[in-house]
C-alpha cells in the first residue's frame, strides 16, 4: 500500500493557498451533475453537506439519529479555538500551529495542522454570521477563556454548550439546503457498507433502522464523517450510539486505519461509581480556567475537603507544571492524576479521584461570575453526583473521551480508497499523540466548510467516473453480505446480552490499553479479545428480528466491529516502542516520569492494511517530516 500525503511544494505558509490555485475546478453547470454521499451530520458532515449543497452539488447524507440535530458533537461543551488574537495575548497562526503540533507530541503532519490553523480564523466568522450565539464581552466584541497547553486565551465559547450551538449553524445550514432539495437527508439509516467499483467508492449500503429495509446509494464519492471510536472501550465520555462501524466496514475495503492507539484520556470527568455504570460524563477543560486541582498530601487521608488546611494540600499540577499550572496538557493532567491516585492519595470511593475545586475563584469573582460561566456544568455535576460543586469540590478522574486515530487521509482529506474522503473525529489527521482542548471542533469544521469543498471538487474533476446505477453487482453483494451478517448475528441465538460482552471488551482494552500500557499486558489483551470474540459468536443472544426497530441488533453489529478493532488497537500499542502523548508505555518512560519518544524509530504514522479474516493486518508507514517545528522533548514545566 502506498500512503502519498500529497503535501503541496513551498513555504508552509503558502502551501493552502498555492493548492487552492492549483488544484482543478468544477464548473457551476456540472456541479449539479455531481453526486456525493455523506455519511455523518455532526459537525463535519453536516458543514461539508451545507457547504457542498450551497456550492451546487448534489447530496446525500445519512445519520443514525432522528434528526441530524442529535449527532454527537451536541454534547461538546468547553469551547473552540480561532488564532484570532483577540485578547492581544500574542497568539498567532503560528502559535496555534505549534501548539498543536507540540500538544501532539510531534506525531502529526505539519502541513495539515498549518492549515487547520489558517482556517480557524474563518471558521469564528463563518459561525457568528450564522448567528451562533458565541460568549461577548461586555462591549460585544467576542469573548475568549483558555483551554489546556497553550499560554494564551483563544478558545471561543457558548457557555458550556459550545457543540450544541455550533451544530445548530451547521445544521440550520444542512436545512436550507434540504429545503431547496440539493440535500436529501436519511435520518434512521445505518451504513453496513461502503460499496467499490473499479477500486472507487461508489456508494454505500445502509439499513432503514425503522423498517429494517437493506438499501444501495450510488454516488460519485462518499465522505464518512462519522465521528470517534472510543466506545471502544465501553466507559467514555461518547454518546452511547458512537461506533466504528462506518469506518471499520471501510477499513475492510482498503482503507489504512491510522494510529488506532492513539486514544485520548480526558483529565476532568466524573469518576466511576459502579459495575453497572453505562457511560461517564464530561466535565469540561474549561472548568481548569478557574478551578484548582488537588489531593491531600498525606496517603489515606479521609478528612472532608474543607477540613484539609491548605498547607496539606498538593496542587500537584502547579506544582510539577509551573508555567501551565492546572492547564496543563489532557495527557500530562491524566497521567498526573493517575500517578497521585497510585500514591494512595485519591478521594473519594476507591481513592481514585481528585478534587477540582471552586473555593477561590468564588471568592475571587463571586458566585454569580462562576455560575455565568459555568452554570449548567454546576447543574449537570450536581444532578449526577448529588453534590453542590458551589460547596464542595467537585471529584474527578480520568477517562476515554477522543479518538486520534481513524482512517488515513492525505492532504486532500482522500483515504488510501480513491474517492472515499474522511472528515472530522473519525480521520486521523491533525492531532497527532495527544488532542489540544477545543481543536475538536476546529478540526471537524475546518474539513468540513473550508477543506473537502474545494478538495472534493479536485477529485471530481480530475477523474472520469462513469454513471453507476445501484444495480451493478457490487451492490448486489454488499447488499448480500450486509443481509448475511444480520442473519449470523439473530442466527447465534445464545444466552449472553450484547452489552455483557461490550462491558468485558471494554475492561480489557482499559486495563491493558488504557491509561498505562506494556508489553506483557497487550499481549495478554491480544490472546484474550480473539477468545471474547470466538465466544461472542456462540454465545451472544440478540433479541427481535432484521425488519423491525432492533436496538439490540444495531448493537450487536456495533460491538462485533469493537471487537475487531479493539485487537487492531492493541496491535498498534504493541509495536510503537515508545511513549507519545496518549500512548504510554511504561517501558518508555523519562526518570521524571514523563512520556519518552523515540524520534529515531517512530517519527511516522502507523496506517494498518486490512489482508483479511483472521490474518495479521499489514503495518505502513508515512514518515513525519519536522521543517518549522523541531522535534524537542515536550515540556510544560
Ligand atoms: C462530552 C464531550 C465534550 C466535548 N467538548 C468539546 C469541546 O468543548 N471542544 C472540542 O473541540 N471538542 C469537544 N469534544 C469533542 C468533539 O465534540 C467531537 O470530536 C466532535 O464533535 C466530533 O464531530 P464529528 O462531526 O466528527 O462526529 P459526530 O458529531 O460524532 O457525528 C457523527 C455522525 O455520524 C453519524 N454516523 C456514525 N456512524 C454512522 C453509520 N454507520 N451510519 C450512518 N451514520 C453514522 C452519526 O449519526 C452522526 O451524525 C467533546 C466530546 C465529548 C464527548
Amino acid at each position: 500500500m502506498e500512503l502519498r500525503a500529497n503535501v503541496p511544494e513551498g513555504p508552509i505558509d503558502r502551501k493552502w493557498e498555492q493548492h487552492k490555485f492549483d488544484m482543478k475546478l468544477v464548473n457551476p453547470a456540472n456541479k449539479r451533475k455531481h453526486h456525493v454521499i455523506v455519511v455523518g451530520s455532526g459537525l463535519a458532515g453536516a458543514s461539508a453537506a451545507a457547504t457542498m449543497a450551497e456550492l451546487g452539488y448534489s447530496v446525500s447524507c445519512f445519520c443514525y439519529q432522528d434528526s441530524p440535530r442529535r449527532a454527537h458533537s451536541i454534547a461538546a461543551q468547553g469551547g473552540i479555538n480561532a488564532a484570532k488574537n483577540y485578547q492581544n495575548d500574542g497568539d498567532s497562526v503560528w502559535h496555534l500551529f505549534y501548539d498543536t503540533v507540540k500538544g501532539g507530541d510531534f506525531r502529526s503532519r505539519e502541513a495539515n495542522v498549518y492549515r487547520l490553523a489558517q482556517v480557524s480564523v474563518n471558521i469564528i466568522d463563518q459561525c457568528a454570521a450564522q448567528g451562533v450565539p458565541f460568549a461577548r464581552e461586555y462591549g460585544g466584541t467576542l469573548a475568549n477563556r483558555s483551554f489546556g497547553g497553550a499560554q494564551v486565551s483563544r478558545t471561543f465559547y457558548a457557555r458550556g454548550q459550545t457543540g450544541q450551538q455550533l451544530l445548530l449553524g451547521a445544521y440550520q445550514a444542512l436545512e436550507r439546503q434540504i429545503g431547496l432539495g440539493k440535500v436529501k437527508m436519511h435520518p434512521r439509516h445505518e451504513m453496513l457498507e461502503l460499496v467499490l467499483v473499479d477500486g472507487r467508492a461508489r456508494g454505500v449500503v445502509v439499513r432503514d433502522m425503522v423498517t429494517g429495509a437493506i438499501e444501495s446509494h450510488a454516488g460519485d464519492a462518499v465522505i464518512l464523517a462519522t465521528g470517534g471510536y472510543g466506545n471502544v472501550f465501553y466507559l467514555a465520555t461518547y454518546a452511547k450510539g458512537c461506533n466504528t462501524t462506518a469506518i471499520w466496514r471501510a477499513y475492510k475495503k482498503g482503507a489504512a486505519f491510522a494510529n488506532p492507539c492513539f486514544t485520548q484520556i480526558h483529565p476532568t470527568c466524573i469518576p466511576v461509581h459502579g459495575d453497572y455504570q453505562s457511560k461517564l460524563t464530561l466535565m469540561s477543560e474549561s472548568l481548569r480556567n478557574d478551578g484548582r486541582i488537588w489531593v491531600p498530601t498525606r496517603k489515606g487521608d479521609t478528612r472532608a475537603p474543607g477540613e484539609i488546611p491548605d498547607n496539606e494540600r498538593d496542587y500537584y499540577l502547579e506544582r510539577m507544571y509551573p508555567s501551565y499550572g492546572n492547564l496543563s496538557p489532557r495527557d500530562i493532567a491524566s497521567r498526573a492524576a493517575k500517578r497521585v491516585c497510585d500514591e494512595g492519595r485519591g478521594v473519594g470511593p476507591g481513592g481514585l479521584g481528585v478534587y477540582l475545586d471552586f473555593a477561590d475563584a468564588i471568592a475571587r469573582l463571586g458566585e454569580p461570575a462562576v455560575k455565568e460561566k459555568y452554570g449548567n456544568l454546576f447543574d449537570m455535576y450536581e444532578r449526577i453526583t448529588d453534590e453542590n460543586p458551589y460547596r464542595v469540590p467537585m471529584r474527578i478522574y480520568p477517562a476515554i473521551h477522543y479518538t486520534m486515530g481513524g482512517l488515513w487521509v492525505d492532504y486532500n482529506l482522500m483515504s488510501t480508497i480513491p474517492g472515499l474522503h474522511v472528515l472530522g473525529e473519525a480521520n486521523f489527521s491533525d492531532h497527532g499523540a495527544n488532542r489540544l482542548g477545543a481543536s475538536a471542533l476546529m478540526q471537524g469544521l475546518a474539513d468540513g466548510y473550508f477543506v473537502i469543498p474545494y478538495t472534493i471538487g479536485h477529485y471530481l474533476a480530475s477523474n472520469k467516473l462513469e454513471k453507476v446505477e445501484t444495480t451493478h453487482a457490487a451492490f448486489r453483494d454488499a447488499e448480500a453480505a450486509v443481509g448475511g451478517r444480520i442473519q449470523k448475528l439473530l442466527g447465534v441465538q445464545g444466552t449472553r446480552s450484547v452489552d455483557s460482552f461490550h462491558r468485558e471488551l471494554g475492561k480489557i482494552l482499559w486495563n491493558h490499553c488504557g491509561m498505562a500500557r506494556n508489553e506483557a499486558g497487550l499481549k495478554e489483551a491480544l490472546r484474550l479479545i480473539p477468545e471474547l470474540r470466538r465466544r461472542y459468536w456462540s454465545e451472544v443472544k440478540v433479541l427481535g428480528t432484521g425488519q423491525e426497530l432492533n436496538q439490540s441488533l444495531e448493537m450487536a453489529g456495533r460491538v462485533a466491529d469493537f471487537m475487531e478493532l479493539g485487537e487492531l488497537l492493541c496491535r498498534d500499542a504493541l509495536e510503537r516502542r515508545e511513549s507519545c502523548g496518549g500512548h504510554f508505555r511504561e517501558e518508555f518512560q523519562a526518570p521524571d516520569g514523563e512520556a519518552q519518544r523515540d524520534d529515531e524509530h517512530f517519527a511516522h504514522v502507523a496506517a494498518w492494511e486490512y489482508t483479511g479474516e483472521d490474518q495479521p493486518p499489514r503495518r505502513n508507514v508515512e514518515p513525519l517530516v519536522f521543517e518549522n517545528v523541531h522535534l524537542a522533548q515536550r515540556s510544560y514545566k
